[in-house]
């Protein structure tokens, strides 16, 4: 069995109306890859055996963890019983883990909390000065459900795309991201590509990469 780790969290940071931050303490010698993601449950009686994947959203190099996370309703949900925790809880965590991480310049397609493994790779390339020419293609249902959208438009300027899927009126794309979006959007299909979402939205988008030209090498998303 992978090893544990008990942290605290320190601090709640809102993000939308369904979507909080929690920075929690990094045990001595943790060390995770942009991307990566650990099983993480709540350290309490009824709640410990109850893990989920969640994925670092801090660098490696903080002196802290963080994970960005969506709060669902279901009463026995982990996230629904997260919207009620404050600082001083405990979370248990596992080793990091995970197939996504940074392989070279290309376009990140996300789908909602998939963004997540795609915060900490663009804060680590910003960072080291290499945002290049990266591409974020992010599909929301709302404007108000997209995740850390002012410092995705800062770091990645015009090469940040929003996509909404459930709100006419919007100045964003208001479709479904399909292969005519991605041949207008995409002009090179020779490049890396990332893909992180909802089990369909990935499937979809790794399909129609491929019909699109892209190689199935170049494709990173979570087996
Ligand atoms: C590798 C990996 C990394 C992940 N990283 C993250 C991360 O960083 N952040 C993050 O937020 N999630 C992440 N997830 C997803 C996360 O693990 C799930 O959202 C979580 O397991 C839900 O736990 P829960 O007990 O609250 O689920 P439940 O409450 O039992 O159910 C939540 C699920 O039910 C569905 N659902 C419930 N209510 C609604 C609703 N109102 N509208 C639409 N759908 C609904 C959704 O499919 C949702 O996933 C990751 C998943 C994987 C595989």
């Amino acid at each position: 069995m992978a090893e544990q780790f008990i942290v605290t969290v320190k601090e709640i940071i809102p993000r939308t109306h369904n979507v909080k931050t929690f920075r929690v303490t990094k045990p001595d010698g943790f060390s995770f890859v942009p991307g990566q993601a650990t099983d993480l449950s709540l350290n309490e009686k009824e709640w410990k055996e109850n893990k989920h994947p969640f994925t670092f959203t801090c660098l490696p190099d903080d002196d802290f963890l963080e994970f960005t996370i969506k709060l669902f309703d279901n009463p026995q949900g982990l996230t629904n019983k997260l919207k009620t925790i404050e600082p001083g809880a405990e979370f248990e965590i596992s080793d990091a883990w995970g197939a996504i991480e940074y392989k070279g310049e290309g376009v990140f397609i996300a789908g909602g909390a998939g963004v997540t493994p795609f915060i900490s790779i663009f804060k680590d390339l910003k960072r080291k000065n290499e945002i290049a020419n990266n591409v974020l293609i992010f599909s929301n249902k709302t404007e108000a459900d997209i995740i850390l959208k002012d410092e995705f438009k800062e770091m990645l300027g015009r090469n940040f795309i929003n996509v909404i899927t459930s709100q006419p009126g919007t100045e964003y794309y208001d479709k479904h991201i399909d292969k005519n979006f991605l041949e207008k959007e995409i002009k090179n299909f020779n490049q890396q590509f990332y893909v992180c979402g909802p089990d369909e939205f990935t499937k979809v988008m790794l399909d129609a990469l491929k019909d699109l030209g892209a190689d199935a090498n170049a494709l990173v998303f979570e087996k």
